[in-house]
């Protein structure tokens, strides 16, 4: 996937706050952040979306949840975060290279959905 927008992020050829880096995943700022903060961690890999990750992405999938505390406590979120995934049109997918979103900051994020 050449032209995918976080697969070059993931290379190094589109600029982006990083802020975590290993093997399997990296993570950077959103650039238009919803609240204080919010990070996304992807795959170095391309999987287009949770509808096409198989077998063989347990590792790297796990690893995203994994790693996913530090980064937020990293980045200042101290007493939790939300983890978001969005899949497809219906999950309001707008990137197609899996991404999970962190979110949080000092104050609680709020209702999951709104209504
Ligand atoms: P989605 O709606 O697909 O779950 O989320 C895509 C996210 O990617 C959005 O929050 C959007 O702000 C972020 N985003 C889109 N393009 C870029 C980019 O070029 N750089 C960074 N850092 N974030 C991006
Ligand atoms: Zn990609």
């Amino acid at each position: 996937m050449q032209d995918c927008l976080f697969c070059r992020i993931g290379r190094g050829e589109i600029p982006a706050s990083k802020v975590y880096d290993d093997e399997l995943v990296m993570a950077f700022k959103d650039i238009q952040p919803q609240r204080p903060v919010h990070i996304l961690v992807i795959p170095k890999k391309h999987i287009t979306s949770l509808a096409e990750a198989t077998e063989a992405d347990t590792e790297v999938l796990g690893r995203m949840l994994v790693v996913a505390n530090r980064i937020a406590v990293d980045q200042g979120s101290t007493g939790g975060f939300r983890s978001i995934i969005n899949t497809g049109h219906i999950g309001g997918q707008e990137v197609m290279h899996v991404h999970m979103h962190i979110v949080g900051g000092q104050e609680p994020v709020g209702p999951m959905l709104k209504r």
